[in-house]
């Protein structure tokens, strides 16, 4: 890609170090963006992107690094709360702690990066906040409650960022991606207790997530519709990636919530 000059915004991407959010800061740098990344490891990670070692699920370290780049950049014009995980299992044998460790990272995490951020795209009257979700916010998926549970709380949470910042011209939307190929996949921490109790579907519905998942699109095709988000003029709540999500999530608006679930379950169940 080639790169582009400068463009004098600065961008804070989370969980850039690998998969979508390392496709997201490849791109903005190439558009010309200050891009900075916050996740866990403490290695350089691409020319050009600004690494900041920062588990977000540690506020104290959230402030801090936000604070860093606001010390060497001045501002931060985009914000995209991209790092998360995924856990599988039944409901019933899920640890709460393993669902409560999920939310600290994938939800309150982005709850306590956009806090930080809050403050400082305020007292410029702007910027943009793209969250990233997942089709699994609107179509529930079996054996990842806790998973599908997180993503719809950023749906929530992005529709009231809306609402309470508009008044700063600060906007925010949300993507719901589909399966994408990136190393979420082997990184999903699985649970198959009670397999036999539930028929085998536990393990089959992991394996049926895991194969749509190895199949999915590039992390650089969704890498390319979050920079078009972040140039938008006005954005909608929500954006899916590919004309087949998009398909799925109108059906999923038009037609009977029992009857897409029973469609969900059907597929993985
Ligand atoms: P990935 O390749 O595993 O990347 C996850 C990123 O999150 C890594 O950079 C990781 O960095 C970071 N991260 C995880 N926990 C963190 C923490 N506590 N603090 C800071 N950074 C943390 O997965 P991906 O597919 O790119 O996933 C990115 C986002 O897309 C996730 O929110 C995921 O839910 C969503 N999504 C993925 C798919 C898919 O099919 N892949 C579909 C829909 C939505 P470190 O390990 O270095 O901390």
């Amino acid at each position: 890609m080639k790169i582009k000059q400068k463009n004098g915004k600065v961008a804070l991407v989370t969980g850039g170090s690998s998969g979508i959010g390392l496709a997201i800061c490849k791109r903005l740098v190439a558009e010309g963006y200050e891009a900075y990344e916050f996740s866990r490891r403490d290695v350089e990670i691409f020319e050009g992107i600004k690494h900041v070692s920062c588990d977000i699920s540690d506020e104290n370290a959230v402030i801090q690094g936000v604070n860093y780049i606001i010390e060497q950049s001045g501002k931060i014009d985009l914000l995209i709360n991209n790092a998360g995980y995924g856990i599988s299992g039944a409901v019933e044998f899920t640890a709460l702690d393993e669902a409560k460790k999920l939310f600290d990272v994938n939800f309150f995490g982005t709850v306590a990066v956009t806090k930080a951020v809050l403050a400082h795209m305020r007292n410029v009257n702007s910027g943009r906040i793209i969250n990233i979700s997942s089709v699994a916010a609107r179509l529930t998926i079996p054996y990842q409650a806790f998973y599908s549970a997180c993503k719809s709380a950023i749906n929530s949470l992005t529709l009231a960022l809306r609402n309470e910042l508009k008044r700063f011209n600060i906007s925010a939307c949300a993507l719901m991606p589909g399966d994408v190929r990136t190393g979420f996949t082997d990184d999903r921490r699985k649970n198959e207790d009670g397999d036999g109790v539930y028929g085998g579907s536990i393990s089959r519905a992991v394996a049926v997530m895991e194969k749509d998942e190895r199949g999915g699109m590039s992390p650089e095709k969704l890498a390319k519709k979050v920079c078009k988000l972040a140039k938008k003029n006005k954005l909608k709540p929500f954006y899916a990636c590919g004309a087949e999500y998009g398909l799925y999530l109108f059906f999923e608006k038009l037609l009977p919530q029992s009857f897409s679930n029973f469609v969900v379950g059907k597929i993985y169940s």
